[in-house]
């Protein structure tokens, strides 16, 4: 078993990311220190519902709690608001009351949409995170943020509510599907590059084999969860320190707004860290080599291998920028070295534009969109 404790400044709860292989069959038991309610309500799409909330349940009974499953379709169309309101709607229906809590057993999506909830039903009631995707494991479930989404964009509604736990048994992903465990590697990745070499040298080391090594997969994965809480607990809201965590993602969400988000979140933040570590050598001072070794490693990884063709164009027009102040806004994470990131801003748009028309000629289904 290994654990991290996410102590955030000024606060008077900190809480624990424990990752213990088979960890879903003793939550009881780690339940049972945290005093809350017996009632807790857990969430679950229906997918991962029908492979673990038998599993959960029975393991949440033993411990003593008496607990509900509430499921919602899956999907990001889930995280919306009309889906918070009726989840809200159903805990009232079966009675829950002020004292009862929400756990989120499932990816990003229920997590961020349950979360959501429990933040705001009756003012708030204590949340735990049972995150069954990589992403979420490393990336979604740490931190505290929530949301759903609105027709405008993505995690437009949504507060910070920390958890109280966060457990994580990585035998869930033995049956995660391959575009979702890719999903997950783009972020542990993201973390070697913003903090931990070693990290990278260990991605390096096994690859896609890392799925069938499991000491390997628990390292990287454990390591991935603590620099997210290290980053997290420097900066619980987002100021510098937190928008190290962006490495990759300004290109990232523009890609995936311009796809229309048919490219996934992990595929979107690889080509935005390609990008970001070609843009670093020009920007940061990156040595050409690290920035080649580190897109071999994302290709290695199975990522940023092929990117639908896109309108560059919409892309650009997807970057966040105030478009009176030109390319005054455009702030990117660079990297000076393998785990030493800047915040770079004000990036010429020109060569903002140049460097993703390489991005995409390296691309063959690009060939015919020239920027
Ligand atoms: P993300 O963490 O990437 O935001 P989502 O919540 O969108 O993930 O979940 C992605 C998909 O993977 C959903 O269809 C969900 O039902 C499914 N899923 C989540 N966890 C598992 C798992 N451990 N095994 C199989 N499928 C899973
Ligand atoms: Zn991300």
């Amino acid at each position: 078993m290994r654990e991290i404790l996410l102590a955030l400044p000024g606060r008077e709860q900190s809480y624990r990311i424990v990752l213990d292989p088979g960890l879903r069959h003793r939550l009881g038991a780690e339940l049972a220190g945290l005093q809350l309610s017996p009632r807790l309500f857990v969430v679950a799409d229906a997918r991962v519902a029908r492979l673990y909330a038998e599993d959960v349940l029975a393991a949440l009974e033993a411990g003593g709690t008496l607990p509900q499953l509430l499921t919602i379709p899956p999907g990001e169309r889930t995280k919306s608001w009309s889906m918070a309101r009726r989840l809200a709607r159903r805990l009232l229906a079966l009675g829950a009351d002020r004292t009862c809590a929400v756990a989120a057993l499932g990816g990003g999506v229920t997590g961020d949409l349950a979360g959501f909830v429990a933040s705001i039903f009756l003012r708030g009631v204590p949340f735990v995170q049972v995150p069954t995707t990589l992403l979420a494991m490393v990336d979604a479930a740490i931190g505290g943020k929530t949301g759903v989404n609105l027709p405008e964009g993505k995690n437009l509604l949504g507060t910070f509510h920390q958890p109280r736990l966060v457990a994580l048994d990585p035998e869930f992903l033995q049956t995660l599907p391959r575009r979702e465990r890719l999903n997950g590697l783009a972020e542990i990745l993201k973390a070697g590059f913003i903090r931990d070499p070693d990290l990278l040298s260990a991605l390096d080391a096994h690859r896609l084999g890392l799925f069938e090594d499991p000491e390997a997969l628990h390292y990287v994965i454990f390591r991935a969860a603590e620099i997210k809480a290290q980053v997290v607990a420097a900066d619980e809201r987002e100021a510098d320190t937190r928008r190290i965590l962006n490495f990759g993602h300004t290109l990232g969400h523009a890609l995936e707004a311009a796809s229309a988000y048919r490219l996934p979140h992990g595929q979107a933040v690889a080509w935005g860290m390609v990008f970001a570590l070609e843009l670093s050598t020009l920007l940061a001072g990156l040595r050409p080599e690290t920035a080649q070794a580190g897109r071999r490693l994302i290709r290695a990884c199975g990522l940023a291998r092929r990117l639908p063709s896109l309108d560059p164009a919409a892309i650009l027009a997807a970057l966040p920028h105030d478009k009176k102040r030109r390319d005054r806004d455009l702030v990117f994470v660079l990297l000076e070295d393998a785990g030493r990131p800047v915040i770079h801003r004000g990036a010429p748009l020109p060569l903002v534009r140049e460097v993703l028309g390489r991005l995409m000629e390296m691309n063959p289904a690009c060939q015919d969109k020239r920027v």
